[in-house]
């Protein structure tokens, strides 16, 4: 038996994060979320190079279409390679043929300059006809100056805002940091450390298996008046997967609850890249119903067609070659490696 759906969203996902996997240990063991951003993220961040970040791209989306994802929102960052780097994002989901909305995470972490060569990035993708919105790492990263630019040049640009919001608190004061920015098409990834009325408009992007990854606490996002959609924070983009924590998290807060807001969740993926909605992926499993899928393991793609096209079948990309994308991006993974 096989169902269908359109395809899946991930709302939010660091494609450059995907030769992270087998990285050497840190110098020492982070022991909490900013030393975790610290001796791990920042660390393989400044390592990227633009042939670096294309095999990542290429492996993150291969593998984001072999769960049946056809949307990925991505947020990126590569201090020393930032020129053209989103367009090396762009091309690389292309050429596999998954649709990508990539930003560019603004911030301050090296210094003014870093942070007028990210928003600058921003403007020559999205001005050149990429489909991006402007990224921004995180409030307690930027200064108001850097802050307010961003979100005037999103503004000036037609386009949403996609930010870390109160994923450690560290970031608890994001709320008055953003107040009066926000707008119903920014992207608000974690809200762990919100309150419940924190007043920022836009979509909360909840990430359950990132924050348990780092300990971070559990965001309750059945509590915010704002939209909710689901993402991954780059530990992948297998979407059904991510819809079964949502819902056994939000379970084990309340037993009351029901795999049907999970599942809402995971459907507003649709509202914010509405093109997914004309992709098809034909399931293993029938019915896709979240009441019989938060309890089914293993539910796979059989079948994936992006915009007309079948992208994906019995177990392999028509595009790509599966097995070239993965030799690749080792390659890769072990140029990178050797830099931390
Ligand atoms: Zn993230």
């Amino acid at each position: 038996m096989a169902a269908t759906t359109p395809g899946m969203v991930c709302a939010h996902h660091h494609l450059y994060s995907t030769l992270a996997r087998g990285m050497p240990p840190p110098p020492r063991t982070p022991t909490n979320f900013q030393e975790i951003l610290e001796l791990i993220w920042w660390r393989l961040d400044t390592a990227l190079d633009l042939e670096m970040i294309e095999w990542s791209a290429k492996l993150g989306a291969l593998e984001a279409l072999e769960q049946g994802t056809t949307a990925i929102v991505d947020h990126h960052e590569s201090p020393h390679a930032i020129e053209g780097s989103l367009s090396v994002i762009a091309d690389a989901c292309a050429e596999v043929g998954v649709r990508v909305t990539t930003a560019y995470g603004v911030t301050d972490r090296h210094g003014h300059d870093g942070a007028l060569r990210g928003l600058e990035e921003n403007r020559r993708f999205i001005e050149g006809g990429g489909n991006g919105l402007v990224g921004i790492h995180a409030a307690f990263t930027c200064t108001d100056e850097t802050l307010e630019a961003a979100a005037g040049l999103a503004d000036d640009l037609g386009v949403g805002v996609h930010v870390h919001v109160a994923e450690g608190p560290g970031d608890a004061d994001a709320p008055q940091r953003l107040a009066g920015m926000t707008r119903d098409d920014w992207l608000l990834i974690h809200g762990v450390h919100l309150s419940d009325n924190h007043g920022l408009d836009g979509t909360i992007v909840h990430n359950p298996r990132s924050n348990l990854n780092n300990a971070v606490g559990y965001a309750r996002p059945f509590r915010f008046r704002n939209p909710v959609a689901i993402g991954t924070d780059g530990i992948g983009a297998a979407m059904i997967e991510e819809f079964r924590l949502a819902y056994f998290m939000h379970r084990s807060a309340d037993v009351t609850a029901s795999p049907e807001t999970a599942w809402s969740w995971l459907e507003h993926g649709w509202d914010l890249v509405p093109e997914a909605r004309n992709d098809r992926v034909t399931w293993s499993y029938d019915p896709m119903d979240p009441w019989y899928l938060a309890f089914t393991p293993g539910v796979r793609p059989l079948e994936v067609e992006i915009d007309g096209e079948v992208v994906y079948r019995d177990g392999s990309p028509t595009k790509v070659d599966a097995t070239e994308i993965r030799a690749k991006a080792r390659e890769q993974a072990k140029r990178l490696h050797a830099k931390l």
